[in-house]
């Protein structure tokens, strides 16, 4: 999901991928919840946060067309990130499991 979140981010703010980092955690410090956070990596930051923040819906939808509308079945590198091929073996595939935090998201 937070790769996805990522990738859809960069799209919309027209940033290089570099410009972004994507931070998944079970239960974070901060909200005490599952969490994605997707942050700038500059100190200080160069606005793409409020900008992150105003977006946070079309970017859960952005996020959930791209995993949608991949062509892979079960969570590809492209789409759900690199850990996909790390979940082998799961009863849920990556991709089932990330529309589902989507949509459980929105
Ligand atoms: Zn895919």
């Amino acid at each position: 999901m937070a790769h996805a979140m990522r990738t859809v981010a960069t799209l919309r703010l027209m940033c290089d991928p570099r410009d972004l980092g994507a931070l998944a955690e079970v239960r974070s410090a901060s909200t005490r919840r599952p969490t994605v956070t997707i942050y700038e990596v500059y100190p200080g930051g160069v606005g793409y946060a409020q900008r992150l923040y105003e977006l946070h819906e079309p970017l859960l939808a952005d996020a959930a067309q791209l995993v949608r509308e991949c062509p892979c079945t079960a969570g590809c590198p492209s789409c759900v990130g690199p850990q996909a091929l790390a979940r082998e073996g799961n009863d849920e595939d990556a991709k089932s499991a990330c529309l589902r935090l989507l949509s459980a998201s929105a």
